[in-house]
């Protein structure tokens, strides 16, 4: 799958810590010929302004109905997990709710604010939507191994990676997946991958793509999309 594919799964709307509102983004979205867009915002953490647990059915059913208004776009609806157990407490994410979107996105795993994919399989293991790892920064994270041993730990796992083009996402200068990019070249044919800018503040965000796309394409894993 994937290879005609322009997607962006990882967007924030005023459900969270976005200017915009979901229609706006899936309406730039449509205008600017994407396959599928995500919505993606972040569920009860502190960090920032989130989403509540009561308030997750409302939004399911906001961003699925936004559907109907905009049929040459495939959209769906996921949240963001901050991994950080001060901020966000795992073991009380609803899960059947959780089992109920389209995808789940985990930021912060095996960083030290985070939480390690080993601890995070609990959890897992009870979600049966694709599980991705948002922003992660692969080089160092999982650094001290070669690329196929973490293509193949990551694989064991059952989630997909992210490609996250948003500014702050760098480490001495370049983008997370660019530092990566061995590792990457590993993923094809064992772990999924995903394309997303983090959309907060500006709608030309959302078919920001390019340079994430010529990646996937330098890195033959255009076929290894998520959708
Ligand atoms: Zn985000």
């Amino acid at each position: 799958m994937g290879a005609d594919s322009l997607i962006n799964l990882h967007t924030h709307t005023t459900f969270s810590d976005g200017d915009f509102t979901p229609e706006q983004i899936i309406l730039t979205a449509e205008a600017n010929h994407l396959t599928h867009i995500g919505i993606s915002d972040h569920l009860m953490t502190s960090k920032c302004n989130s989403l509540l647990e009561t308030e997750l059915e409302h939004y399911i059913d906001i961003v699925r109905e936004l559907q109907n208004d905009y049929p040459r776009v495939e959209v769906l609806v996921g949240v963001e997990v901050d991994t950080n157990p001060k901020r966000c407490d795992l073991s009380r994410l609803p899960v059947d709710l959780l089992n109920q979107l389209d995808y789940v996105l985990f930021e912060y795993v095996e960083m030290d604010e985070g939480t390690s994919l080993d601890d995070l399989e609990p959890l897992l293991s009870k979600l049966d939507v694709p599980c991705g790892l948002a922003h992660n920064d692969i080089e160092k994270n999982f650094g001290p191994w070669p690329p196929d041993s973490v293509a193949n730990h990551i694989s064991s796992f059952g989630v997909f990676v992210e490609i996250n083009t948003a500014w702050p996402y760098k480490r001495d200068g370049q983008m997370y997946w660019e530092k990566a990019e061995r590792y990457y070249q590993e993923f094809h044919g064992k772990v999924l991958v995903s394309v997303g800018t983090d959309v907060h503040h500006s709608l030309a965000e959302v078919y920001n793509l390019d340079n994430a796309y010529r990646f996937l394409r330098r890195t033959n894993l255009l076929g290894d999309l998520v959708i």
